[in-house]
């Protein structure tokens, strides 16, 4: 990759792959590097046996004149669909999960996957990435999209050469852990139509039945998300004591016995307060740097969509 009008992007969520889309309809050459076997990020879905859950970001609403265009487009292509309106909102649904909408997007891009990036540099004409692999790659410009505390990690080794607002603020990023407990059960499940309920308390925030949502067929499959502060409390307690105390909180909407469970850890679920950063950080110097994600344009999909594409606006402006 010549380092003239190239880009890395560590990240293929939401945040990434909006802003390879706005480099490469720029004609920059875009490489996007992601650490997970597939693109999405926090966009994910997981099979238990031939049930398909969400089991991090569970639908999206659109605000934002950009993101509506974008969503529009989502939505001719058959990739998105309404799933239910509250608060004068629509929130939409991906067809096949938010995983599969995360690969729609993915399709058109050199995405290197299971490349964990361990090492950022500045090189000549711009940075060089190398991953827990060992390779090793070379651009003009980068954006880093991994959760702040990710993020400041990777820029432990060159953070110094940057104007220091970019680590202030990035050390200043917090953000809530969330516990997804999925579960099958055997049988059609309580959580009432369209599939969803806010328990108003208890430790269980969000119970949503993906089969009811038009993600999983046949029986109920539950993903159920726990309070941040239950979350926090239990960060580093065992999975199946945190399971047990989720499994019976939520077993009044079951209907039916448990087939199988799987709990997930978000450590890094939603920021804190992301509405009162810029859209992105951003650096022209020693070396072209953005950095961008939820952290910044708001602490949802749309949020980090209006992120990556800020991202990828300031790079744009410093190569012209
Ligand atoms: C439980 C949960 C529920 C949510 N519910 C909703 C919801 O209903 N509606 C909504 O709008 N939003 C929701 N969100 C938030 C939404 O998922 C995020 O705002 C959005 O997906 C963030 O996208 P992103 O691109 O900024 O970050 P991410 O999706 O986290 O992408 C960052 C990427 O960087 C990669 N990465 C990290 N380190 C490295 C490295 N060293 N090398 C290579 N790659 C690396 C990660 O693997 C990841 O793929 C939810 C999130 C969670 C966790």
């Amino acid at each position: 990759m010549s380092a003239n009008r190239s880009c890395l992007i560590v990240g293929a969520g939401i945040a990434g792959l909006t802003a390879a889309a706005a480099l490469e309809a720029e004609g920059w050459a875009v490489v996007l590097l992601g650490k997970g076997r597939g693109p999405g990020g926090r966009m994910a879905t997981r099979r238990i046996g031939e049930s398909r859950l969400d089991h991090g970001a569970q639908f999206f609403t659109v605000r934002d004149a950009r993101f509506r265009e974008a969503a529009g487009r989502w939505e001719q292509a058959g990739w998105v669909a309404p799933w239910f309106s509250d608060g004068g909102h629509v929130r939409y649904r991906a067809a096949g999960g938010m995983n599969a909408l995360a690969k729609h997007l993915a399709k058109p891009f050199d995405l290197r996957t299971e490349a964990k990036v361990k090492l950022l540099e500045l090189a000549d004409e711009g940075w060089q990435v190398t991953t827990e692999s060992g390779q090793t790659l070379r651009a003009g410009a980068l954006v880093l999209t991994p959760p702040a505390p990710q993020a400041i990690a990777l820029l432990a080794a060159c953070s110094s050469r940057f104007p220091s607002e970019i680590s202030s603020i990035l050390n200043a990023i917090v953000f809530d852990p969330c516990f997804a407990l999925l579960v099958t059960i055997d049988g059609p499940g309580l959580v009432p139509s369209p599939g969803y309920i806010r328990p108003d308390q208890g430790p269980v925030e969000w119970i949503a039945d993906n089969t009811q949502k038009g993600v999983s067929t046949g029986a109920a499959a539950l993903t159920i998300h726990a309070r941040a502060d239950f979350s926090l409390h239990n960060l580093e307690a065992p999975q199946e004591y945190v399971a047990k105390l989720l499994l019976e909180a939520a077993k009044p909407w079951f209907g039916g016995q448990v087939t199988a469970w799987q709990l997930h850890r978000w450590r890094y679920s939603r920021p804190v307060d992301a509405g009162r950063r810029p859209a992105c950080l951003f650096s022209r110097q020693p070396a072209c740097l953005a950095i961008a994600g939820d952290a910044f344009g708001g602490s949802r999909l749309e949020g980090a969509f209006l992120s990556g594409l800020a991202a990828a606006e300031s790079i744009g402006e410093a190569g012209s």
